[in-house]
């Protein structure tokens, strides 16, 4: 699963900025545009990470971060906070309502990436320090990185979530059916032939060099992760 961010700002075409960011670096993001809101969203689902903006219509950025770490609930939910103050005094102020990390604007969102990882690492160790090894394949969950013989190979999204599911169960053989089930989901309609176009792509993404095909076709049956 993707660490799902909240980010609470009120300008929207930084919220755009973000969004488009964030979810590029592989997290899920949902946003709300003031202080209530955010408070409001956080409780009905518990997000990984907080980007807060300080200068919030109503309730500030300050004063939400106080209530999340009043609430035992949130207490724990990592805080960045974004702000255009840069005196020392605020940023002291930003740190001590309860902020994890702190980001004074402007700030490019490749900055804003490595903070949240950081921030990650330190706080949540269970959802950035999961890794995936099978032979010479490495996935880097929580970047959403794949290498294979140390080198970088590039999945979809979809390829992604297959070679994770593989690569959590070795040696096991899926039906296509299975599959779908367990990587497209439950309530989605696909045909089962999609499973075969996205194991073609998979494959090709996993060609790299000499390195040996690890997915196997199972006739009849489906497909399993093993070394041949
Ligand atoms: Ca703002």
């Amino acid at each position: 699963m993707k660490p799902y961010i909240l980010v609470v700002e009120d300008e929207a075409p930084l919220v755009t900025l973000l969004r488009y960011n964030l979810e590029e670096a592989g997290f899920e993001v949902d946003d709300a545009r003031d202080g209530e809101d955010a408070l409001i969203s956080v409780r009905e689902r518990r997000p990984d990470l907080i980007v807060l903006d300080w200068m919030l219509p109503a309730v500030s950025g300050i004063e939400v971060c106080r209530q999340l770490r009043r609430r035992r609930e949130t207490r724990d939910v990592p805080v960045i906070m974004l702000t255009a103050k840069s005196e020392e005094a605020d940023r002291i102020r930003g740190l001590d309502s309860g902020a994890d990390d702190y980001l004074t604007k402007p700030f490019s969102p490749k900055e804003l990436v490595a903070r949240i990882r950081a921030v990650m690492r330190r706080t949540r160790p269970a959802v950035s320090a999961e890794n995936l090894k099978f032979a010479d394949i490495e996935m880097d969950l929580a970047a959403h990185k794949v290498t294979r013989a140390g080198k970088a190979t590039h999945l979809g999204p979809t390829e992604f979530r297959l070679l994770r599911h593989f690569m959590e169960h070795p040696g096991r053989v899926f039906s296509r059916e299975q599959l779908l089930d367990s990587v497209w989901g439950h309530d989605v309609y696909v045909e089962p032939r999609t499973v075969d176009v996205h194991i073609r792509r998979l494959r090709k993404a996993l060609d790299v060099g000499p390195a040996p095909d690890v997915i196997r076709t199972v006739r009849s049956a489906g497909y399993a992760m093993e070394l041949q």
